[in-house]
């Protein structure tokens, strides 16, 4: 059976199991900057997604363990703060996401719910419940893994996040992934794989189909999973997740994606860069997406 270690966990690539649950290697120090990354405009949805690199940024920092916690907890204190949208005028507590900031498996759900927004932790619920019963079926916990929401902060009565609230919150998430560097990131549900994903297909159609994206200045492995509170209600949801969810360890087996080409592409030459500007008439028209590039 293939095994490996990844990032001091050895993993077996068994469909069910991932064997010894031990932690971590320190991996070595660097440069602590954290790079910016452009925001991309959504189509259609009025939102922004999760940045995509493009050439000339600098690979991302290698960081050890202790930079790693020391630098989210510094995303922590600021997202504690946060009036970037209404949300603040009613939310009990930000609620910033849990568990292993060396994890190599994340999972980005929606908003808080009640229980979540007044402890203060994402998933503690009964959707949370189901989450740590599949994760104990597949030999993980939650300290294994981080678990965070797209939305920091309890919409009222539960309702759906808003497009501005969603666009307003998702600079922490980015951060969160960037700090966190997962290998697997599992959506639950469909804002999460909306937004990672930078399209509208929803959760049905694309749940337990793995795929390379780049998210920030990374290629992760994308894993839509429904979301556990569908499949609280709906017993074929809930026996779809299950199956999903069973794949996890092989997909954490295979370790971390071909990582982007893009950071070894030059920066073009500046002589480059006037024939583009001075190009013939129409030849000027970037995409939107491309002028944010530039800057
Ligand atoms: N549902 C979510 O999406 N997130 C939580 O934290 C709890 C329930």
């Amino acid at each position: 059976m293939a095994s490996r270690s990844i990032r001091g966990i050895r993993m077996t690539a068994s469909p069910n199991r991932i064997s010894g649950a031990g932690r971590v290697v320190e991996r070595a120090g660097g440069s602590v900057t954290p790079p910016h990354y452009p925001l991309w405009p959504l189509a259609n949805t009025g939102v922004v997604a999760l940045g995509r690199p493009f050439p000339g940024l600098p690979s991302p920092p290698v960081r050890s363990s202790a930079e790693r916690r020391e630098l989210l907890k510094g995303v922590y204190e600021e997202a504690r703060g946060c009036v970037r949208c209404p949300l603040h005028h009613t939310r009990t507590t930000v609620v910033f996401g849990n568990g292993n900031a060396n994890a190599d498996l994340m999972f980005i759900g929606e908003a808080p719910g009640a229980n979540e927004d007044r402890m203060g932790l994402p998933f503690v619920g009964q959707a949370g419940k189901l989450l740590d019963k599949l994760l104990a079926e597949i030999g993980m916990e939650r300290n294994d893994v981080f678990v965070a929401n797209t939305l920091k902060c309890r919409p009222p009565d539960n309702r759906d996040p808003h497009p501005n609230e969603i666009e307003a919150c998702q600079e922490y998430l980015r951060r969160q992934v960037d700090l966190i560097e997962p290998t697997v990131i599992c959506t639950l549900g469909n804002f999460s794989t909306k937004l990672l994903r930078a399209d509208s297909t929803g959760i049905s159609r694309l749940h337990g189909r793995a795929e390379i994206r780049v998210i920030g200045p990374r290629a992760v492995r994308l894993y839509p999973l429904y979301h556990p509170a569908a499949a609280l209600y709906t017993s074929s949801t809930l026996e779809a997740l299950r199956m999903d969810f069973h794949r996890i360890p092989e997909l954490l087996a295979l370790g971390p994606p071909e990582q982007p080409r893009a950071f070894e592409e030059p920066i073009p030459e500046l002589d480059e860069l006037v024939v583009e500007i001075q190009g013939p008439a129409g030849a000027g028209e970037a995409e939107p997406a491309a002028q944010l590039g530039l800057f």
